[in-house]
């Protein structure tokens, strides 16, 4: 005879599982919990993956690995299957099946969870040292006026994400690496037609001045092999900035498409364009 109510779901029952009837019990408890979002940093070219160190060819045995240190089983567990679905280079996650007992007075249930890898491409040393010798372009972003910092930084980054996103296979894993140097970010690409794209649309997103270059790198088949440089001045100056302009002082009113308007010493208005702007020394003086 049912002798107990569960407080939870009001229902008669004949035991009482911590508190609770076992449907509720089985409704509150899992056996598969999975912590935090389970990151996987990938190769592009090889599609190796990082683990402790070292890069592994097995990327699914990798992602298996990250997701076991991930999930946590609950209860007695009598089996546990890993499926990886997916790949690398567009979704990837992994299927964990189990099959136990929540609570020992309770039946063999089995459990499913989907848990998605948070996949993160880059380059292999290996694979790097390869691109590094196809190197066809660098992107040179450089600030003038206020220092690229966090917010800028993520802009750029995503109208470079943006900006692979559109573009074809071979195109969208061209980017060698993207290091940050003093006054900005230098990218080394292994294609000057994605790097003309990305450098096209940080000028169509920011205030900037683009100057293209040749560089002969080398000579092959008895042609000359050309790096192209793109050094890229992002105008990064806001209303209100006090700004040495060798050495007078000016404070900015405005920033348009290809020029600043600025006020003098006396509160006379002056536009300057950003080529007079980028062969001067600019320094910001309220910082
Ligand atoms: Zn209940
Ligand atoms: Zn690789």
């Amino acid at each position: 005879m049912p002798s107990k109510v569960c407080p939870i779901c009001g229902r008669e029952t004949d035991v009482l599982i911590e508190g609770m009837c076992p449907s509720c019990y089985s409704e509150r408890h899992r056996l598969i919990s999975v912590e935090g979002p389970v990151k996987l940093l990938v190769c592009k070219s090889c599609l190796s993956a990082y683990q402790r160190g070292r890069w592994v060819r097995d990327w699914k045995q990798v992602a298996r690995k990250a997701v076991q240190a991930a999930v946590k089983f609950n209860g007695s567990i009598t089996g546990v299957e890993m499926d990886v679905m997916g790949n690398p280079l567009t979704t990837m996650s992994v299927r964990v099946r189990a099959r136990g007992k929540i609570h020992e007075s309770l039946g063999e249930v089995g459990e499913e969870a989907i848990v998605p890898l948070n996949v993160v491409l880059d380059l292999c040393p290996t694979c790097r040292y390869v691109y590094s010798e196809r190197e066809a372009a660098v992107i040179q972003v450089r600030k003038l006026g206020r220092p690229i910092d966090g917010d800028l930084r993520t802009a750029l980054e995503s109208v470079i994400r943006i900006t692979l996103a559109k573009s074809d296979e071979v195109q969208r894993g061209a980017i060698i690496d993207a290091k940050e140097v003093e006054g900005g970010i230098d990218i080394r690409l292994t294609n000057a037609n994605i790097a003309k794209s990305i450098v096209m649309a940080i000028h169509r997103s920011f205030p900037s001045r683009v100057v293209e270059t040749e560089k002969v790198v080398g000579v092959k088949d008895g042609k000359h092999i050309y790096k192209i440089i793109f050094s890229v001045r992002l105008i990064n100056l806001r209303r209100n900035d006090e700004v040495l302009i060798d050495g007078a002082k000016y404070v900015v009113k405005d920033v348009r498409n290809n020029s600043v308007g600025l006020l003098d010493e006396k509160g006379n208005s002056v536009s300057m364009s950003f080529d007079k702007l980028i062969g001067r020394r600019v320094i910001m003086s309220n910082q």
